[in-house]
């Protein structure tokens, strides 16, 4: 079998030499984790921090980080741009509960990271929500004024001159900046976190693929070459849950794919972009883009690649027409670094909810068997405060985040394969043939509009009309 194609991310921060034995014959705890991501890893440390007694084990079918916790564009956000959605959900008071805490959650995450020695480049540079077409501009006017009335403040407009000195782009018309905002290396992040749950007695189990889940009491997962038995199972397993046929209306597989430069610190130097901000347009297909340590630009493109019925295919590790397709954006984005060259492309499966807000829940009903999905491609804070949730509910916190209106809520339905399949497409195909007139300063047609407006938000929230 070849070896996977890894990000940029893990060829820095992965030596393979740190892999963890893979599970021959049977365990026992009382708390399994599918999934070596954020949510599973951030979840297992919540639960030794607690309760350092608790006995826990993680399977994952790659390494810890082979998912889209290795791969993603390391902005660290909160949740205040989905307000709205939130309060439709849970209802005011608790939204802004929710905000809060989303936002803490960056503040704690940094926090981690210095008491763990983990060297995740953290750096709180703040995230810029920006216009970079006509049709863009005004964007968060929603939600600011959302954000006013309720007497909160986490967005600061910025002038176009301001925002085009900060990107380092005049292409860029218009923003606002999120302060609280930060970004990480992710790579780093996601090993250092296997190796700290390691460290806090969580056993890991990488290259051990969930196979069966036998959903009795206590739940068995099969393996391979082997079982692990358990009296709470959690599942951490991103877009993989839309296999799961409990959450196959709830979560849909997408991709997103990035592309990232040579280290070229003496360029951004000289157009500017020297500020660490996470920055993005406002497309439904968003860019999303920073800079890092080591002087690069990483730039990504969301919701192309589809799955049917949660079977991601090598698509969804690398495609190289899609990295033309967001080289072509940096490009339109970043005129002035035009001779620039693009050393690394990969991409990394997206788990999209209804609403583009994570649920959290019983598998089923069940009391034994907890998940969490749905991130949206905003899930890098958030799965800090989705392990505080996770941890909370096998801990039987009976107040508190883990008895938000997040977990077993009700979050909408997805279409039925193939169904969805094929909408998704077409909706797409004229989400794309809508941004790319709008790019060149074109009317779209009519029918990619009407396709356009079926599309939902996802890391940011979708332009309300009547704003426009
Ligand atoms: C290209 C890309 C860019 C992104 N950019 C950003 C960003 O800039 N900011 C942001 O906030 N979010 C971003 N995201 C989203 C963010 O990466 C995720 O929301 C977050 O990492 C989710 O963590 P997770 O633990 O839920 O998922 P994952 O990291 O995917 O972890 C799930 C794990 O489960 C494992 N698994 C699945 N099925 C099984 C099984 N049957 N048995 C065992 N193991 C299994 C997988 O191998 C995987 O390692 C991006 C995502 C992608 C793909």
């Amino acid at each position: 079998m070849s070896a996977p194609h890894r990000s940029l991310w893990l060829q820095q921060a992965y030596t393979g030499s740190t892999d963890r034995p893979a599970l021959h014959g049977g365990d026992r705890a009382d708390v399994a984790i599918v999934g070596g991501g954020f949510l599973g890893l951030w979840t297992a440390i919540q639960l030794k921090e607690r309760d350092p007694g608790i006995d826990v084990v993680i399977i994952e079918k790659d390494i810890c980080g082979g998912g889209a916790s290795g791969r993603n564009g390391g902005e660290v956000l909160s949740w205040w741009a989905k307000l709205e959605t939130l309060i439709k959900l849970v209802g005011e008071r608790e939204a802004l509960d929710l905000a809060h805490a989303s936002e803490r959650a960056i503040g704690e995450i940094q926090a981690a990271c210095e008491r763990y020695s983990i060297d995740a480049q953290f750096r709180q540079g703040g995230y810029l929500w920006t216009a970079t077409t006509e049709v863009q501009r005004g964007s968060w006017l929603p939600v600011m004024e959302l954000c006013d009335r309720l007497g909160v403040q986490p967005f600061q407009a910025l002038s176009h001159e301001e925002i085009a000195r900060r990107t380092g782009s005049p292409v860029h018309l218009e923003g606002v900046l999120d302060a609280s905002a930060a970004t990480v290396h992710p790579g780093y992040l996601v090993r250092g976190l296997a190796r700290v749950a390691q460290q806090l007695g969580v056993r890991i189990y990488e290259h051990t693929p969930m196979v069966e889940l036998d959903r009795r009491a206590p739940a068995v997962i099969r393996t391979p070459q082997g079982a692990v038995t358990a009296d709470k199972v959690i599942l951490a397993i991103n877009a993989h849950a839309a296999g799961l046929r409990e959450l196959h209306r709830q979560i849909v597989a997408i991709s997103s794919d990035m592309v990232s430069t040579p280290p070229i610190p003496d360029r951004l130097e000289e157009i500017g972009w020297t500020g660490g901000e996470a920055i993005s347009d406002s497309q439904l297909q968003i860019h999303y883009y920073r800079t890092t340590a080591d002087g690069r630009v990483t730039f990504g493109k969301g919701g192309w690649g589809i799955a049917f019925g949660g079977r991601m295919g090598p698509g969804f590790d690398r495609d190289p027409k899609r990295a033309a397709d967001v080289t072509l954006g940096f490009r339109r984005l970043y005129p002035n670094l035009a001779d620039v060259g693009i050393d690394h492309d990969w991409s990394g499966p997206i788990d999209r909810s209804p609403t583009g807000i994570p649920l959290f829940g019983n598998l089923g009903g069940r009391s034994h068997i907890l998940y969490g999905a749905g991130f949206s491609g905003n899930g890098v804070g958030p799965s800090h405060l989705g392990g505080q949730i996770l941890a909370g509910m096998v801990l039987g916190d009976r107040d508190g985040i883990a008895t938000c209106g997040l977990v077993n809520g009700k979050p909408g339905t997805l279409p039925p394969d193939p169904i969805r399949y094929i909408g998704a497409h077409v909706v797409r195909t004229g989400v794309a043939a809508k941004e790319s007139k709008e790019a060149v300063g074109q009317q779209p047609g009519r029918v990619s509009e009407f396709l356009a407006g079926l599309a939902p938000g996802g890391m940011i929230p979708k332009k309300s009309k009547q704003k426009s």
